[in-house]
């Protein structure tokens, strides 16, 4: 699906977002362009991706640069209309690693750690479009009395560096990925899915398109990891400063194969005696 086809329309009287598939064709769709609010009309075709267009191309040629996005920014606002105040996620894994360059080996020694593994979620309490350490974010909601964050990413949209570092620890921030859209939205009706589902599906369970930004306990697993680092690297230095060497001591407790013979004979004419006293 192309970049400048609308999947949601915005209803102006309500405010409220309406998919493609429910809503009247042409321009009785009564919708307009979220990005430059002029009335849209919906295009039912029989052999194109169902979509919203601008009405007046006039305008359109206008407001090309402010629209430029507006499939993302319908996407964006649309589903913040369908997760309301709760919704299921499904997070991806979080891995990272911490590196150290040490001068007496000679190279660089790294340690993996696993911050949290795959899991799945429920975000209540959702509230939108909200200030989060200084700048705007999708979603703020609430996992186990911490704060959660959702920020949507797609072309000309990446995370503000602000939620790298967010004022308070006690969050987690994720960022969800847009870009895959137009390619699951041209597959809907195929399938026989709304836009509306197919968005659904991929907010809750698709995981690829979710990054973890920031994780409370991130910090906390870097110390461990630096410091199983050190250990390793005392390790590594330990083996190269043990020189390769035969012990020396041990040749001379094992008998020799003539000492052995020695000691059968010895031992043989000692019973041989012994028998002949008796
Ligand atoms: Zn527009």
């Amino acid at each position: 699906m192309d970049l400048n086809l609308i999947p949601f329309g915005l209803i102006d009287v309500t405010n409220k977002f309406v998919d493609i598939y429910d809503v009247e064709r042409g321009k009785s769709c009564n919708c307009i362009c979220p990005s430059c609010r002029t009335p849209l009309i919906a295009r039912h075709g029989d052999s194109n991706t169902w979509h919203f267009a601008h009405a007046h191309k006039g305008v359109y040629k206008k407001t090309k640069k402010e629209c430029e996005y507006s499939f993302y920014l319908s996407v964006r606002l649309m589903a913040r209309q369908l997760i309301d105040s709760r919704i299921a996620l499904g997070l991806p894994e979080y891995e990272s690693h911490v590196d150290k360059f040490d001068d007496e080996l000679g190279y660089s020694v790294q340690e993996k750690f696993i911050i949290t593994r795959e899991q799945n979620v429920t975000i209540e309490e959702i509230k939108v479009e909200k200030f989060f350490s200084g700048v705007a974010v999708d979603l703020i909601g609430n996992i186990n009395g911490f704060q959660f964050v959702i920020y949507f990413t797609h072309q000309n949209r990446d995370v503000p560096i602000e939620l790298y570092t967010p004022n308070s620890h006690k969050c987690g921030v994720i960022a969800v990925e847009l870009n895959s859209l137009p390619m699951l939205f041209s597959k809907a009706r195929k399938d026989g899915k709304t836009y509306k589902e197919v968005l659904e599906i991929f907010l809750s369970t698709n995981r690829d398109s979710k990054k973890w930004i920031f994780h409370p306990s991130y910090k906390k697993q870097e110390i461990a990891a630096f410091e199983a680092l050190e250990e390793t690297i005392k390790k590594l230095k330990e083996k190269k400063n043990t020189p390769f060497k035969f012990s020396s001591t041990d040749s001379h407790t094992f008998i020799s194969k003539e000492d052995f013979l020695d000691a059968a004979v010895d031992s043989y004419m000692l019973d041989r005696k012994k028998n002949a006293q008796t």
